[in-house]
């Protein structure tokens, strides 16, 4: 739903689960504040606010970032997660738009969740400056060849037909290499100027999962056998993007985040009792539905897409009726 609340379509409430209830409901202490640092032999979880956290068993599910190793990036750029971060700063520009000094926006990373984002901050930026001469210009810059690689030829062509509609600058084949004040510079020489640039490439893990001494894959993800369980350490558990499985790869999504929950709080209880763990079985496709920032999206199923407003209310249908579980605690889910 982060498009859709920065397109100005949800409130921040019906966007977010509010885990304080959740966790007094599960008879869990919550405690929030950030782990920095695991002691995965040990045991103990070194967290931010100075506080070390032991414990028997363990379950992993932070998520990813962008990767924003690229020169300048961390500094010049906005990266879409953590998102409250970035809802901050994007109040922030929003302003600055409306005055007219954000005369061109760049998004880098042509996939699913970067081509969601610039549309929704297109919709946000129309819907909130009224003056024309004011309206930010938009830049997608992807290192590939096309926008969406991992999708197919027909949701290609329609997300191009949409981004020339909205006088969207697609730049193909741009590896930023560089980012500098304002200023992206891509291999081979070509340079994008850019007042505010967001950064929405593929997902990293956060470097203390490597550095815990968890096994990891090449891109520093924790390694899960088919119970999420560790491969290099017992009753230490993954979950959701962070977690790559050892025999298959599946894509970071929301999807396959939230099938692996069950299975992750089914064996972390069998982990403490000593019973036996369940496997994450699943299959390897999932909807995928992609919206356009006002009110219109893009199904995706295999090699078929549909696309249209009904679409979108379909997809708001389905993300309203899954938030609402986790606001009656116990009502299911
Ligand atoms: C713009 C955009 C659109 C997307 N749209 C879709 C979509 O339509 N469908 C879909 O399936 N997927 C979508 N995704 C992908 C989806 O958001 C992720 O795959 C999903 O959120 C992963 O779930 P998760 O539980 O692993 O991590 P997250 O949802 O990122 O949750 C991780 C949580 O852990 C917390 N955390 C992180 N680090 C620490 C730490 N060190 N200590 C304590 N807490 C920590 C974070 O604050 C966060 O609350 C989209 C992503 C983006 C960016």
């Amino acid at each position: 739903m982060l498009p859709g609340l920065v397109a100005g379509h949800y409130t921040f409430d019906e966007s977010h689960i509010d885990l304080a209830p959740l966790a007094r409901w599960a008879g869990a202490a919550l405690l929030a504040t950030r782990v920095e640092r695991l002691d995965a032999q040990g045991r103990v979880a070194h967290c931010a606010d100075g506080s070390a956290q032991a414990f028997d068993v363990c379950g992993i599910d932070i998520g990813s970032t962008p990767g924003m190793d690229v020169p300048g990036a961390r500094e010049h750029a906005l990266g879409i997660k953590p998102v409250e971060r970035f809802l901050a700063c994007w109040a922030e520009e929003l302003e600055h738009a409306r005055h007219g000094t954000r005369k061109d926006i760049a998004v880098v990373g042509g996939g699913a969740g970067g081509l969601e984002i610039l549309l929704a901050l297109q919709h946000a930026a129309r819907a909130a400056i009224a003056e024309p001469a004011n309206q930010p210009r938009f830049h997608l810059l992807t290192d590939t060849p096309s926008i969406l690689p991992s999708h197919t030829p027909v949701v290609r062509r329609l997300f191009e037909g949409v981004l020339g509609r909205r006088g969207v600058a697609v730049h193909t084949g741009a590896r930023v290499i560089e980012v500098e004040p304002s200023l992206l510079r891509c291999a081979g020489g070509a340079e994008v100027r850019a007042d505010l640039i967001v950064w929405a490439t593929s997902a990293s893990a956060a470097p203390w999962i490597r550095e815990s001494g968890l096994a990891v894959d090449d891109k520093g993800f924790m390694l899960v056998d088919r119970h999420l369980e560790s491969t290099s350490h017992r009753q230490l558990f993954g979950s959701g993007d962070i977690a790559a499985l050892r025999s298959r790869k599946l894509p970071k999504s929301g999807v396959f985040a939230v099938r692996k929950g069950p299975v992750l709080a089914h064996n972390l209880r069998a982990a403490l009792r000593g019973k036996p763990l369940l496997p994450f079985i699943t299959k390897p496709s999932a909807l995928g539905l992609i919206t356009t920032g006002d009110r219109y999206a893009v199904m995706a199923w295999g090699r078929f897409a549909l696309a249209g407003q009904w679409v979108w209310r379909w997809k708001d249908f389905i993300d309203r009726r899954f938030m609402a579980k986790y606001r009656r605690p116990g009502a299911g889910g």
